[in-house]
């Protein structure tokens, strides 16, 4: 059966607007009434990759976040707003707090109902689906709620090509755990798998996404604001990543989440998508990370020969190189790195690269950008170019 990805035009963070969406989005999968009920406890997940301003569009976006918590609250549910941020961030309530703050979450906290999460706790949950992971530790105010409602971004990434629903729910699996999977599926085919099984396993999840603007290029961390102008919410994770790389021009076969999703019968028919649709993206479609981008010879480079790359030889992809003017030493890339592969050398971070499985955890923790791409054997596949 086709599923429904709602799809609602947003052209500003402006709150009475954001409100207007997300209420419209939602009343076309039925309405906030026919999911929830007064008393229930909902966990809104929102992406907080890092403590950064909201304008760059590497978070969720705040007023996104008030607009569902406030919608869930008016209907009579007490509301806990969490999130395990990625990006050498520690699991700690201390930092949730600093993160909370530079996310503009912080002031959330005094709405009537809503509380931010800084229960630290996890729990372990089986995954019978699973086909790479059988179990996974998950955050355990998130499993306690009678309902998880995930805000995802629309964004490029440097290893699984794109992220957005699927991808945000790896924000469940606590601190440090993330870094175990990075360390145990080093290329994008395998640590997609991994997502899938996870999306299987936690429970039944709504899915709001703020693509008002998202983030084009060497995201999740360091790319560029790309405006999109929508608010889209689907029960169905993999649909709305569908609907969502279509709208922003990032083919299918170069998302290994949404192949996978292909293989496993859980993406079939074509999802439908009531509301305002999208309008053909100005100037064209999103950048592709330098990790991913074709471009010098040329050549078309499939989901499959990425992964075979990947696989066969890690001089032939890029590598993440420290920029050393740029680096203030915080640690947060030594802290992340699942292979220690990073140490803190005299006036800098500093790279083995002989030990660097290419995850680049460790671009994404850089809140100085102090971590480029540097090109791999073939410099022309990965030259910074539009398709
Ligand atoms: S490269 Fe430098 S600034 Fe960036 S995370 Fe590592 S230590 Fe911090
Ligand atoms: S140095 Fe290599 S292995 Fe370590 S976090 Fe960065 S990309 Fe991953």
């Amino acid at each position: 059966m086709a599923k429904t990805v709602s799809c609602v035009a947003c052209s500003s963070y402006e709150m009475s607007e954001v409100k207007r969406s997300v209420r419209q989005a939602l009343d076309l999968l039925g309405g906030p009434g026919s999911f929830v009920r007064p008393d229930m406890t909902v966990f809104v997940k929102p992406n907080l990759l890092a403590g950064v301003d909201p304008a760059r569009s590497v978070t969720t976006h705040p007023e996104v976040v008030a607009a569902v918590a406030r919608l869930l609250t008016g209907y009579g549910c007490r509301v806990v707003i969490g999130d395990s941020p990625g990006a050498g961030t520690r699991y700690t309530p201390a930092s949730l707090k600093r993160i909370y703050r530079r996310c503009g979450i912080a002031p959330h906290g005094e709405i009537p109902g809503v509380i931010l999460n800084d229960d630290i706790s996890h729990t372990t949950i089986p995954s019978p689906d699973g086909q790479v992971v059988k179990r996974f530790l998950i955050i355990r105010p998130a499993v306690e709620a009678d309902l998880i409602v995930s805000i995802s971004k629309p964004k490029t990434h440097l290893l699984t090509t794109y992220t957005g629903a699927v991808k945000n729910l790896f924000g469940l699996v606590p601190g440090h755990e993330k870094s175990l999977f990075h360390s145990r599926f080093p290329d994008a085919e395998g640590f997609s798998r991994m997502l899938v099984d996870l999306t299987l396993a936690v429970p039944p999840v709504l899915h709001v996404m703020d693509a008002v603007w998202g983030m084009e290029g060497n995201g999740p961390m360091s790319g560029e604001p790309r405006y999109v102008g929508r608010i889209l919410a689907s029960w169905d994770p993999f649909a709305l990543d569908l609907v969502a790389c279509r709208a922003i021009g990032i083919p299918e076969d170069l998302v290994p989440v949404l192949s996978i999703a292909r293989d496993r019968r859980l993406l079939t028919d074509d999802p439908l998508v009531p509301g305002d649709g999208f309008d053909p993206l100005e100037n064209g479609p999103f950048l592709l990370p330098d990790t991913i981008r074709p471009a010098g010879l040329r050549m078309k480079i499939t989901r499959k020969l990425l992964a075979h790359l990947q696989k066969s030889g890690r001089v032939f992809i890029p590598r993440p190189a420290v920029v050393s003017s740029a680096c203030i030493r915080c640690g947060a890339c030594v802290e992340i790195c699942p292979v220690e592969a990073i140490s803190l050398a005299d006036g800098s971070a500093a790279i083995d690269r002989s030990l660097c499985i290419r995850c680049y955890c460790c671009h994404e923790s850089c809140e100085a950008a102090a971590i480029a791409i540097a090109r791999g054997l073939f410099p022309g596949i990965t030259r910074r170019q539009r398709q």
